[in-house]
């Protein structure tokens, strides 16, 4: 029998599992399918993000600084610490307890926003319905609908030439669950997966190389942003080789050997494990019946528009599978977004105001577009600029790094991006995100009291300099 809903969510990732949280919100009758499973087989909610994405790699994230910290700057604070030492399996459960609070805690909030959770494989139909599949391919259940939400998600991309053993060559998901420390770590793509999941194991003790097919560092980012970031990286011990295209690996006798071309010459190099950090694909294999109707384009992405919506009426599709960027909060706003729309609302998202970031150490963020893609669209701007090491906070941290950067319109002033890496540019991002949506000018951020002494300082004279007002350094 076909039960029926007034929506039905497909994924219970950001996407997924806030759109149906809001949908509940807003009194309608929802059911949100999802096939994420733990290791005992029970569900568990949350997506790529809670179970092996965002939440895992910064909780490895932080304990591996912390480990940096005692070991590399502690000293400076007259803090002596002697033989210290990684308890691997004691932070891996660390990490284990908070994700399974956080995948939990979706559960409980599902419960009491009276969401029908039910876990299997969903299959879209035709007539806006949708079958639920076992593990063995077996129809469980049919529900139908008048809106279907589709979020499911994205995962790794693998490279045919170079397939996962999932020992000893692993995607994002196994690089978080290494039970030692390499002692030779090959990455395989120097995006923000492998930059982050690089420091973890690097400041844990692995000798980590970074192989990356691109002549440029961080092309997405700001060119003078990702300067000082590859800077630091190699500072602390990261070796970043660009230009460096991997084809192929061999076992050894004492590892693995990847073979990468780099200025046309054959080069190669022996690591203990890989981790392939090449990209992600959208997760749309078996989603769609031959008969739904829901258009794919030639990597597999949902096809839809500006609102979300799908080539069949009331079919919406937000997140990773979907365009745009793979980053949690965009697949969390457009969920709600769809939810709003399909209860007659609105339903806003301003795409141009996402924030990026990148958990390394220092932290990259930004918000908007860089200098040089204004420039390159014929956009007449002004920048402003401002380093950590002249504010008096991130001296007395230790952590005097990196800068913050402001783009504007030259004529109307209104701020069109800001770009930052240093020590918690992505809590300063807040406010830059805020002011963007509120279409700020420079001079708005200028004319706001920030508090003395904190990192937001950089913020605010950053936006000064921008008219050539900056107090703390020379104009
Ligand atoms: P997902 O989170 O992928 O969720 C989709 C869900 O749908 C999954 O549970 C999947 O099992 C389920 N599903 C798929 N198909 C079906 C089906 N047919 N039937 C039933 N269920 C199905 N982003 C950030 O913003 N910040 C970060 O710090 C960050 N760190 C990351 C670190 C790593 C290591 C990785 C891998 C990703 C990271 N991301 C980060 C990206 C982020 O995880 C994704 O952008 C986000 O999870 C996408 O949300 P989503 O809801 O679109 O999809
Ligand atoms: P992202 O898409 O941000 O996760 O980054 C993935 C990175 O992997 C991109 O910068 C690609 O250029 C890089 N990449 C993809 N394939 C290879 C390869 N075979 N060798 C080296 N780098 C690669």
């Amino acid at each position: 029998m076909t039960e029926s809903f007034d929506v039905i969510v497909v994924g219970a990732g950001p996407g997924g599992y806030v759109a149906a949280i809001r949908c509940a919100q807003l009194g309608l009758n929802t059911v949100c399918i999802d096939g994420q499973a733990n290791a005992d087989g029970q569900a568990s909610l949350g997506g790529t993000c809670l179970n092996v994405g965002c939440i895992p790699s910064k909780a490895l994230l932080d304990s591996s600084e912390q480990f940096h910290k005692v070991n590399h700057q502690f000293a400076a604070h007259g803090i002596q610490a002697e033989n210290v030492r990684m308890d691997v399996a004691k932070m891996q459960s660390r990490k284990e307890k908070i994700v399974k609070g956080l995948t939990g805690g979706i559960a409980q909030l599902f419960k009491a926003n009276r969401i029908t959770s039910i876990q299997g494989h969903a299959r879209v139909m035709s007539g806006n319905t949708v079958q639920v599949l076992n593990d063995e391919g077996q129809l469980v259940q049919a529900f139908a609908a008048r809106d279907i939400i589709l979020a499911p998600g994205s995962v790794p991309i693998e490279l045919s030439s170079i397939p996962y053993d999932y020992e000893h060559i692993v995607d994002s998901t196994g690089a978080l669950e290494f039970d030692h420390v390499p002692g030779r770590l090959g990455i395989i793509g120097a995006g923000v997966i492998g930059l982050e999941l690089g420091s973890v194991w690097n400041r844990l003790g692995s000798e980590v190389v970074i192989l990356e097919a691109l002549d440029e560092f961080l092309a997405v980012a700001d060119h003078q942003v990702a300067r000082e970031a590859k800077r630091q990286f190699v500072k602390q011990g990261l070796d970043i080789r660009l230009g460096a295209m991997v084809n192929q690996v061999d076992s050894t006798a004492t590892g693995l050997k990847m073979t990468y071309t780099r200025k046309d010459q054959p080069q190669s190099l022996e690591v203990d494990k890989i981790i392939v950090a090449v990209g992600r694909k959208p997760a749309t294999e078996g989603l769609l019946s031959a008969d739904s109707g829901v258009s794919t384009d030639a990597m597999g992405f949902i096809e839809v528009d500006d609102q979300c919506r799908t080539s069949v009426p009331h079919i919406w599709a937000v997140g990773d599978a979907v365009r745009g960027p793979m980053l949690a909060h965009k697949s969390s706003e457009e969920g709600v977004a769809v939810a709003e729309r399909i209860a007659g609302g609105v339903g806003h998202i301003d795409f141009n105001c996402v924030p990026w970031v990148i958990y390394t150490s220092p932290e990259i963020a930004w918000v908007g577009q860089t200098e040089k893609e204004l420039k390159a669209r014929g956009v007449a701007v002004k920048t402003g600029q401002f380093p950590f090491a002249a504010t008096g906070r991130a001296k007395a941290m230790e952590e005097p790094h990196g800068f913050v950067k402001m783009v504007a319109d030259r004529q109307t002033d209104q701020l069109l991006g800001v770009h930052m890496v240093g020590p918690h540019v992505s809590e300063l991002m807040g406010e830059c995100v805020l002011a963007m949506e509120y279409q700020a000018s420079s001079e708005d951020l200028a004319r706001t009291i920030h508090a003395h002494p904190t990192l937001s300082e950089a913020v605010h004279e950053a936006a000064l300099s921008v008219d050539k007002r900056a107090v703390h350094k020379v104009n």
